[in-house]
């Protein structure tokens, strides 16, 4: 919640092709940005979990800089009911020399709010103080060619693979090649983020089959009750989440200040009930 010397507020960057996705934007964030050397006129949405300011804080230093940047996509921001009244507060309060396209997009329905070809994005409520959804990108099937039978076959690369690849049967030189013959299944990755919440139902939906769940553990399991109160999770009752929801792995973030000296008593707690899992630390990077 409070930045500290080694760890800065809430902020993930999640890279696929062209799209470049940031979940939270705590304050400092686009120092980050310059410190992991990426750039933020290549975003292209914002998932914002809920409006509290350890997640939010970093988002007017962010689209200043972007703005003087000439950004020149469109941000896409998504959020919780009064997302639409609070970005248009930040922008009335700060004078940005330059204008910034962006679409917000209030979730109001659990589930999938954005497709493509490619992926999906999910939302689902949680229970915090205030408003706030777990989020899911999925990764969609991809159709592959066993390349092995492409060279028993003699298929020659061009058009004719696109086409085996949309699941349309293709004739060469008089011979019928089915695609399912030749083509596999791949199936997509799933990555789920889960910040400020209790254990709930939304996190369970959230969070099954994750290949990677980056969420919140606050407490330790000895301060449950606190973690009730404050509607925040302890690293016991992520990791039974990460296990109850077939999880791969599992990483733990926006961990109470009062652990900062032995962040590993954290990890501990988690590892006894959900052993793959692993604390965030600033700039680490994932590739799934
Ligand atoms: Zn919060
Ligand atoms: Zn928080």
């Amino acid at each position: 919640m409070k930045p500290s010397e080694k760890r800065n507020q809430n902020a993930i960057l999640l890279k696929r092709d062209a799209e470049n996705i940031l979940i939270d934007c705590g304050e400092g964030t686009q120092r980050q940005f310059r410190i992991a050397r990426q750039s933020p006129c290549k975003l292209t949405r914002l998932l914002i979990t809920h409006w509290h300011g350890d997640h939010v804080l970093g988002i007017s230093g962010l689209l200043q800089t972007m703005a003087q940047s000439e950004y020149n996509k469109t941000l896409y921001i998504y959020g919780p009911v009064g997302t639409k009244k609070y970005f248009a507060e930040i922008m009335n309060l700060f004078h940005f020399a330059g204008n910034i396209k962006t679409v917000i997009t209030e979730i109001v329905n659990d589930g999938t709010f954005y497709e493509n070809e490619d992926f999906a994005l999910e939302a689902f409520k949680v229970r915090h103080s205030c408003p706030s959804l777990a989020y899911a990108f999925i990764e969609k099937e991809k159709t592959r060619i066993n390349k092995e039978k492409l060279k028993k076959l003699k298929i020659p690369s061009g058009p004719l693979i696109g086409e085996l690849q949309k699941g349309k049967d293709i004739t060469i030189d008089g011979k019928k090649i089915k695609a399912k013959d030749i083509t596999y299944k791949k199936e997509g990755k799933k990555i789920a983020f889960m910040m400020d919440t209790v254990p709930c139902e939304g996190c369970l939906k959230a969070a099954k089959d994750a290949n990677l769940l980056i969420a919140e553990a606050t407490f330790l399991d000895d301060l449950k009750e606190k973690a009730q109160e404050t509607l925040h999770m302890t690293a016991k009752q992520t990791a039974e989440i990460a296990k109850k929801s077939n999880v791969n792995k599992l990483i733990l973030t926006h961990i109470s200040e009062r652990y900062e000296r032995n962040l590993n008593i954290v990890l501990k707690e988690a590892k006894k009930t959900f052993k793959n899992s692993e604390l965030a630390k600033d700039f680490m990077r994932i590739k799934i």
